[in-house]
């Protein structure tokens, strides 16, 4: 291709991986403006300017930054200074009383414990503690617990009368506290919990420990080849806006950001996001799909008919509704509003999602399909969680985890999230998962779903693009798209299958500067 302008950065020597259909592959890229200029072969001579500088990639693959379609950054934070119980730390719930009573010592009463990633699966007593298990460690501290999903917790005596709930307590909405059936008395397992328990019982993590938390976060994203996320927390609000300003403000936060947020929220948010910040903090942070978690527990919430006046609402108003939808039921009730919505407005274009989509007949696809939604799904959740999926999963409805190819063959969008902190945060196993299905213990979970590597980049690339509204500026080297490139050891298109999550990331630049290098 010609010369335009004269470029700021030029790397060259590197295999450029493009992700482009048009121009799969080339040898290096111009950059200037903090977006990409040129895509270069072996005998272009691009100019530079004056200052420019020229990285020599010594032939390693260069690639578009990865995106994160589905993540939640403050929950990623507050996990870091949760006890983990992740069947990598514990085996069982004795296990878990003692390190709670052990942290309680440096705590002032009162303090909450919080605690993450116990699947009663892996525990040897196979089931969830309780509040009678967690009163043994503390009756002094509030003591929440977060199933690895997030949409289950435990709290102890002391928190379930901080939260009102009692024998005599209704269920608030969408929200089952399970109970012992003969006394009706609270057993301390709560489903669907999650955003009431935040909005109404549990306070927040600091600004302290927020700001502390982000630039570990910022380390383990980047050096994983991540430079653009989608938070898909439904309970984000304007304290998310402010403090992810500040940190873009003070050139402490380098990776984009699009918060979801919830149909009561996004307005407001996205007003403070126009009137209260300048240009170079809306580069960075942006408002995006308002965010739907269908629970169903065990009628579905929001009932169909609420569900289908948000996706009517958001339609005429331009937003995308992206909705967690985890079985057949939820997965029909999303596509029906979807469809409603539709045919409301015929000619919008905008693209709803579905997030997840663990179980899905084959008979649902041409549906979706033909309602022009898209998809994003969790690779990385078959490698974490598959065993549980395979032994839970009823054996006629397993062919329904987490379709991937037959999405793809339907001609239907597909993305990849981590879905952070509830699996790893590394894309790199999600590709690579996505390629193998494979589980930890090295079970498969429907082969037929099995992508190539391409289509596995795709989703972390290009298909997570989409996701987010940014198809013509990210997901792709190409001219005017912005320089957010990665260079990293393995080209992960050949290199053996097992490694590719072993790929290294060596360098990170986003909109042209050089973010991170290893
Ligand atoms: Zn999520």
């Amino acid at each position: 291709m010609q010369p335009t302008l004269p470029a700021h950065l030029l790397i060259q020597n590197v295999n450029v991986l493009t992700m482009d259909p048009n121009r799969p592959f080339a040898s290096g890229v111009a950059i200037a403006d903090g977006k990409i200029i040129g895509i270069l072969d072996k005998e272009t001579n691009w100019p530079l300017s004056p200052q420019g500088k020229i990285v020599d990639g010594n032939g390693l693959t260069l690639m578009p930054g990865l995106i994160d379609a589905h993540c939640h950054l403050r929950a990623q934070i507050s996990q870091m200074s949760a006890l983990s119980f992740s069947r990598a730390d514990i085996t069982g719930i004795d296990e878990m009383i003692l390190a709670i009573r052990e942290k309680t010592r440096t705590l002032p009463n009162g303090t909450w414990i919080r605690g993450t990633g116990y699947d009663p699966f892996y525990l040897k007593e196979k089931r969830h503690p309780t509040r009678w298990d967690l009163d043994q460690a503390t009756t002094h501290h509030p003591i929440r617990l977060r199933h690895i999903t997030r949409h289950a917790s435990v709290l102890n005596s002391l928190a379930l009368n901080m939260a009102g709930l009692n024998e005599f307590s209704q269920d608030p909405p969408g929200v089952k506290v399970e109970r012992q059936p003969d006394t009706n008395i609270p057993t301390g397992v709560i489903y669907g919990g999650d955003s009431w328990l935040s909005q109404h019982v549990i306070p927040p993590i600091t600004t302290s420990e927020l700001e502390n938390g982000s630039g570990q976060l910022q380390r383990n994203l980047l050096q994983r080849g991540i430079t653009a996320v989608q938070d898909a927390t439904p309970t984000s609000s304007i304290q998310d806006v402010k403090f992810w300003t500040a940190r873009i403000q003070e050139n402490k936060w380098p990776i984009t950001i699009q918060l979801m947020a919830s149909a009561i929220q996004h307005q407001q948010m996205e007003k403070h996001l126009i009137n209260e910040t300048n240009h170079q903090v809306r580069k960075g942070l942006e408002i995006g799909p308002i965010k739907v978690v269908l629970e169903a527990n065990p009628d579905l919430f929001p009932a169909p008919t609420e569900l289908t006046q948000i996706v009517v609402n958001a339609t005429a108003k331009n937003i995308p509704v992206a909705i967690h939808v985890v079985d057949p039921e939820m997965v029909w009730a999303a596509v029906d509003a979807i469809e409603t919505a539709r045919s409301k407005f015929p000619n919008n274009l905008v693209r709803h999602r579905l997030e997840h989509l663990s179980l899905c007949p084959d008979a649902f696809l041409p549906a979706i399909s033909k309602a022009r939604i898209m998809v994003v799904t969790n690779p990385s959740f078959i490698y974490q969680h598959g065993d549980r999926y395979l032994s839970d999963v009823d054996p006629t409805e397993r062919n329904w985890l987490y379709p991937m190819n037959s999405v793809l063959q339907s001609k239907i969008p597909l993305a990849a999230g981590s879905d952070a902190p509830v699996a790893v945060s590394d894309p790199w196993m999600g590709i690579q998962t996505a390629c193998t299905r494979e589980t930890l213990s090295g079970m498969l979970v429907n082969q037929h779903e099995k992508l190539d590597r391409y289509q596995a980049l795709s989703l972390y690339t290009v298909g997570a693009a989409l996701a987010a509204g940014w198809q013509h500026k990210r997901g792709m080297i190409h001219p005017q798209f912005e320089a957010d490139l990665i260079l990293i050891d393995q080209n992960p298109l050949n290199c053996p299958e097992r490694e590719i999550n072993k790929i290294q990331v060596k360098k990170v630049w986003i909109g042209g500067n050089l973010v991170f290098q290893s």
